[in-house]
């Protein structure tokens, strides 16, 4: 993979705010990564494919990441992204919207990233869980946004955000099926494991 080439692209990213993953967000999974070795991975929320490139490096052998996005702008230049940092063998981009994707979906992936509209987590969860592997992962970015979501003011304008994130933490913290970690990085990562 082309370093140079994702470092350029993470700060033209930086510089337009397209909100991709923080540094110490990507360490944390980075880490986990680095001892699971996923072969499939599902991400929901490409951007212009960022992370997307950054958890291939991971990949076993022959691994692969599906990643969906509605954004027909950010499709475009994630599909130039990733073959200038030379990985498009192993990453496939989805085009639409995740809540129509998902249940069209039926593979099992050991990896899946939840890095889309904050609204629709607790539906992301619940497809993410039926696509998750018995020994598979799940990460939600944001899921603290900016503090909203422990705070007790919510009049803000995110309200609807706020509300869906909260009942997303509630699911995988109450389900006796499920481990999860809630860890204060970037804005928020939420880990889960099925026990
Ligand atoms: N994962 C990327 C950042 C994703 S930003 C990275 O870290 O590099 C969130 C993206 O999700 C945006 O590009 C937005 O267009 C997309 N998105 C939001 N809701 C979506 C949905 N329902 N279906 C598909 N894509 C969605
Ligand atoms: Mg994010």
């Amino acid at each position: 993979m082309n370093k140079a080439e994702l470092e350029k692209i993470k700060e033209k990213a930086l510089k337009e705010y397209i909100p991709i993953i923080m540094d110490d967000t990507l360490e944390v999974i980075d880490k986990i990564l680095k001892e699971k070795k996923p072969t499939k991975v599902l991400e929901i929320g490409t951007a212009v494919g960022y992370s997307a490139m950054c958890f291939s490096e991971y990949l076993n052998e022959g691994g692969k990441i599906d990643t969906i996005e509605r954004d027909t702008e950010r499709i475009e230049e994630a599909k130039i992204n990733i073959v200038k940092v030379g990985v498009e063998d192993k990453i496939n981009i989805i085009e639409g919207d995740a809540v129509e994707i998902l249940p069209t979906l039926n593979d099992k992936y050991d990896m899946i990233f939840i890095d889309a509209a904050k609204g629709k987590y607790p539906f992301f969860l619940k497809e993410s869980l039926r696509l998750l592997s018995e020994d598979g992962i799940i990460f939600a970015d944001n899921i603290l946004y900016k503090g909203y979501v422990m705070s007790d003011y919510n009049k803000h304008k995110q309200r609807t955000a706020v509300r869906n994130l909260r009942e997303y933490i509630h699911e995988v913290t109450e389900n006796p099926e499920l481990e999860t970690e809630i860890l204060e990085v970037g804005d928020g990562l939420a880990i889960t494991r099925r026990k």
